[in-house]
């Protein structure tokens, strides 16, 4: 065991000198044991952020399909006792592709084998058809029946994740396919302590999303399912995954009732009086809707909350949300974006209600049809601080490009400055720094 950790170790200097991969995989010698580094974001401050660090041996788990995912978040017990997972120090290592989408056998589920009181989706396109049903949202036996073939397929995609977690691929290879890693306390009595590390999150679908015809000009198909979603969660920090669609693509699915069959919700959403979250060093890949930090305007209890840091994060081919805020502190530093040859590009940060973002050293690759004051879209908010951004290897004042097109202007005064950061760069070395450090990389455990 011994000389095969040094061995390991020698082989990851090796490939550093190489540059074949990023220094930083070398730094952990056990990925599960490492902890958030202090200084770094939101999530670093007080009592830092360590997930299952302290973890006894038994709370060390090796797991490869969905089943044991489940059970090592519940004490090793499946099916779970409740609905309320551990909290006890745990480290789980997700070994190769585990796809939630499956029975307890861990043979795969198609949306067919969800369906339930006679749901199909050919009966529910020709009933609630708006040439046929008219303007009203759906209602009835079929309708009801789509609810309840959502809930089937919700009790297979949604993990809950508990306090005092470490999730972390063992190395390149580990993906998690179509889940919804929810971590959610309550009011007053949060979840917290969780890291989620070094994993693709790919294609996270809800097969039953609710038609709502009046919603837009042409109506519009609501999902569920983020792929890691937050509500009352704090210190928790969200390294080097990869967050994308594949088989589900937006690209790939049809129309229905001349508007796209949208099965995706968001990637990663910080709400219900979250705080203290580092989001660093992730890929963000070809979604829409990707990152709501805060998701109401009346949801006043987030005042003082959703304090978030956003760093070294790649976000390529995406339609909004990167992110949008309501209500929180956020410091946007070191992200790369990429926005070429993108139909459905709206806008990079959302302005919303109350909303501090702090925008410093971000890099934009653009079209050249993409302008500087499209990256910003004002829902209510009234501020974003911004600096240091790059456009195409130019300094731009992203700020003052939305001023000279809007009215009323955006002030610059977020009214703070963050203290929580490390290793700020200057702007042009953002896109190589992000491009070979983002994503998953191959750790050495064993
Ligand atoms: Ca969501
Ligand atoms: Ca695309």
């Amino acid at each position: 065991m011994r000389v095969l950790k040094i061995s390991a170790i020698i082989l990851c200097l090796i490939a550093v000198a190489a540059a074949a991969v990023p220094a930083l995989a070398c730094d952990q010698r056990d990925l599960g044991r490492a902890t958030l580094a202090p200084n770094d974001g939101w999530a670093s401050i007080d009592t830092g952020t360590t997930g299952g660090a302290d973890a006894a041996p038994e709370q060390v788990y090796t797991v490869t399909n969905r089943q044991e995912l489940v059970a090592a978040l519940n004490d090793g017990v499946y099916p779970p006792p409740s609905s309320t997972p551990s909290s006890t120090p745990k480290i789980i290592y997700v070994d190769g592709t585990i796809d939630v989408n499956v029975d307890d056998n861990n043979q795969p589920l198609t949306c067919e084998d969800y369906y339930q009181d006679g749901y199909t989706l050919e009966d529910f396109l020709a009933t609630y058809d708006p040439a046929v049903w008219g303007l009203e949202n759906p209602s009835g036996l079929l309708e009801d029946a789509r609810v309840a073939s959502q809930k089937a397929q919700e009790a297979r995609v949604r993990i809950r994740v508990g306090s005092n977690t470490t999730i972390v691929g063992s190395g390149r290879g580990a993906r998690i396919l179509g889940a919804w890693f929810d971590l959610r306390g309550s009011s007053g009595s949060p979840r917290s302590n969780i890291i989620i590390r070094n994993i693709t999150f790919q294609d996270t679908y809800d097969c039953f999303p609710k038609w709502r015809p009046t919603d837009g000009e042409l109506g519009s198909w609501n999902a569920l399912y983020d792929s890691i979603s937050l509500r009352y969660t704090e210190h928790v920090w969200i390294d080097h995954n990869t967050f994308r669609d594949r088989e589900t693509a937006d690209e790939k699915m049809p129309n229905y009732f001349n508007v796209l069959y949208q099965v995706h919700d968001g990637l990663l959403d910080i709400t219900n009086e979250s705080d203290l979250v580092t989001v660093s060093w992730n890929r963000f890949e070809d979604h829409d809707k990707v990152m709501l930090i805060g998701s109401s305007d009346s949801a006043t209890a987030d005042r003082g909350k959703l304090r978030v840091t956003l760093h070294h994060n790649l976000f390529d081919d995406l339609g909004q949300r990167t992110p949008r805020v309501r209500y929180g502190q956020v410091h946007v530093y070191n992200n790369y974006y990429k926005i070429q040859r993108n139909p459905i590009y709206a806008y990079s940060w959302g302005v919303g209600i109350e909303s501090a973002t702090y925008a410093e050293n971000n890099f934009f690759k653009t079209d050249r049809s993409v302008t500087s004051d499209q990256f910003i879209a004002v829902y209510k908010g009234t501020a974003i601080y911004e600096t240091g951004t790059f456009v195409n290897r130019r300094p731009v004042d992203v700020l003052a490009a939305y001023n000279e097109v809007n009215d009323p202007a955006l002030s610059g005064d977020v009214g703070w400055e963050p203290t929580l950061f490390i290793n700020l760069q200057p702007t042009w070395t953002v896109p190589y720094a992000v491009e070979r450090g983002a994503g998953p990389f191959n750790s050495h455990r064993h």
